[in-house]
This record gives structure tokens, C-alpha cells and sequence, in this order.
């Protein structure tokens, strides 16, 4: 046993020293070409990288910058998402009673941004429930204290109150599991959600728009939240 491993050792040291002595060897036109292939290889990464900041920019001004708003200065021409469009004048953000401005602001963001064609969902927020719910209140001009998950923030700030403000973040219960670990805190990052009033909730679930009674049935409750604004 002993001895095989001296001449395992004996035979590796010998093919480590062979390409050294063949790279010695070799012409300095061979060093040229490898110098001109490292040059091509790096403008080929650069031209990647710009393509890449090319198409990824223009995304994320469309989820980020261009939604802040401030609540009382959305004109007429910002209600609709796309230019030209119907708007969305029979909105289901629009039947429901607020008491605050803050309120008012979180549903015209969702009405302005997120009409019910447009589940966050199938555009762009599969598996990012949290950051579709700060984008909306970004969006309403609303501060969010920030978390790594949605069960981090439900621990910090929920509410374990059955009557929940409409527009308030809603949590998933602490025995609902979404398969995953936040790298941060180590917990399952559970789902948060919007309450949108008339016991609805919308969020970047697979079913955008949902009763609250199927929200807990799916996600069970962890009560609510402003953002621990
Ligand atoms: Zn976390």
C-alpha cells in the first residue's frame, strides 16, 4: 500500500514537469496568438455585458423610476399603463372605501400600474411577492422599512389583528412553507401580499386577485403590516 503511493507521487511529478518544458519550448508566435485570443475572448465578455445592461435597464426603469408617484399628483394621462390603452375605468381598485390618503395612494398604484390584466405574477414578480408589494408602495409614495423576506418583515412588524387595513401588507402564516431559505436570515420567506379591502388580497401569486378567506387558506396568517412604516 505504501509503496504504491511513493509511485503514484514519483509518476505525478513527472507529467507536472512535462508541459512546462513544452510551454518553454514554444515559439513566442504561439504567445502572440494566445495574447490576440485573450484580447478577442475580453471584447467578446464587454459586447456581452453592454447587451446585457442594454435589454436590463429599460426593465427595470419600468418597474422602478417611472412608478413613483406622489398621492395626489396622478394626472388623467398616468392612469393607464399603456399609452393608448382603454385605461382600466370599471377597476375593482376603485369599489373599495378608504379612510387615508395613504390608502388612496397604495390602491391608485395598483389601479394606475397592476390592473387586473396585468397579474405581477406573469410579469416579471414570480417568486418576488415582497418586492412587487414595496414596488406598489414605492409606486404610492409610501416608505418601507426594509427586510430580507417576507417572514423577516412579518416578525418585525405584523399586526396580529383580524381587522386589517385596506392597503396594508398581509402576511402568510409561520406554518405556511414556500420550499425555499432566504439566505439572510435563514427562514422560509413565507408570502406577503395586499390587502385591497371588500375581503380580497392581491399579490404576485399565481392568482393575482384572491379572497382573503382563500389567502389563508393557502397561506395561512400572519397578520399585517404598513411596511413598519
Ligand atoms: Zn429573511
Amino acid at each position: 500500500m505504501e509503496q504504491t503511493a511513493v509511485i503514484k507521487t514519483a509518476n505525478t511529478a513527472k507529467t507536472a514537469g512535462a508541459p512546462g518544458a513544452v510551454k518553454a519550448a514554444g515559439p513566442a508566435k504561439a504567445d502572440r496568438r494566445k495574447k490576440a485570443a485573450d484580447i478577442a475572448c475580453l471584447l467578446f465578455d464587454m459586447l456581452v455585458l453592454a447587451l446585457v445592461v442594454w435589454i436590463a435597464l429599460p426593465a427595470l426603469d419600468e418597474y422602478t423610476a417611472a412608478g413613483i408617484i406622489t398621492p395626489g399628483k396622478v394626472s388623467d394621462a398616468e392612469r393607464t399603463l399603456e399609452s393608448g390603452g382603454e385605461g382600466d375605468e370599471d377597476s375593482i381598485f376603485d369599489h373599495i372605501t378608504i379612510e387615508s390618503e395613504q390608502q388612496a395612494a397604495i390602491l391608485e398604484a395598483l389601479r394606475r400600474r397592476w390592473p387586473e390584466r396585468k397579474a405581477p405574477w406573469d410579469n416579471g414578480y414570480q417568486g418576488l411577492c415582497e418586492t412587487w408589494v414595496c414596488d406598489v408602495y414605492a409606486s404610492a409614495g409610501i416608505p418601507v422599512s426594509g427586510s430580507c423576506c417576507a417572514s423577516e418583515s412579518r416578525d418585525k412588524y405584523a399586526v396580529w389583528s383580524e381587522e386589517i387595513p385596506v392597503g396594508a401588507m398581509i402576511y402568510s402564516g409561520p406554518e405556511y412553507l414556500s420550499g425555499y431559505l432566504c439566505e439572510d436570515c435563514g427562514k422560509d420567506p413565507g408570502h406577503v401580499a395586499i390587502y385591497i379591502g371588500d375581503g380580497k388580497v392581491a399579490g404576485s401569486q399565481s392568482q393575482y386577485i384572491m379572497t382573503l378567506e382563500e389567502f389563508k387558506e393557502y397561506f395561512g396568517y400572519g397578520g399585517w403590516s404598513f411596511g413598519g412604516s
